[in-house]
């Protein structure tokens, strides 16, 4: 094993082989714990270190150069479909809102000791009045 790149902080290097592994190449974080025990060590010990195989360091450090961010913002976002619960089943619109239950609903149950039943988030459609 390689190290193909070194973090600062550990999170940085769980992306890091998150987005190694997601390309195929298999990857290990070192010295995270030792760089939690004790954060000063990590500049003494050259941060948190990504580890390939010898094989996959160029591909590797390929993968850690690209930037994604262009695809990212060239994605339209208004073609994205709403989530089912985003829109009225009823009449399709996606001006909804969502209320819940009160909390003086919870009285009966603080009072009798019953248990409290937690229901779901009930959501009104603003343009035909429907709810679900
Ligand atoms: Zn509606």
């Amino acid at each position: 094993m390689k190290t193909v790149a070194s973090f600062r902080e550990p999170y940085q290097a769980h992306l890091a082989k998150g987005k190694l592994e997601a390309e195929g190449i298999p990857a290990i974080v070192l010295d995270e714990h030792l760089v939690q025990i004790n954060w000063n060590f990590s500049q003494a010990i050259g941060g948190v270190k990504v580890q390939v195989p010898e094989a996959a360091l160029d591909e590797a450090r390929e993968i850690l150069k690209a930037d994604h961010l262009e695809k990212l913002s060239a994605a339209d976002e208004a073609k994205l479909e709403p989530a089912p619960h985003e829109v009225c089943p009823k009449c399709g619109s996606d001006s909804i809102s969502s209320h819940r239950y009160s909390l003086w609903s919870l009285i009966p149950s603080l009072l009798f000791l019953l248990p409290i039943f937690f229901r779901r988030k009930k959501w009104l459609c603003n343009d035909c009045g429907a709810t679900w």
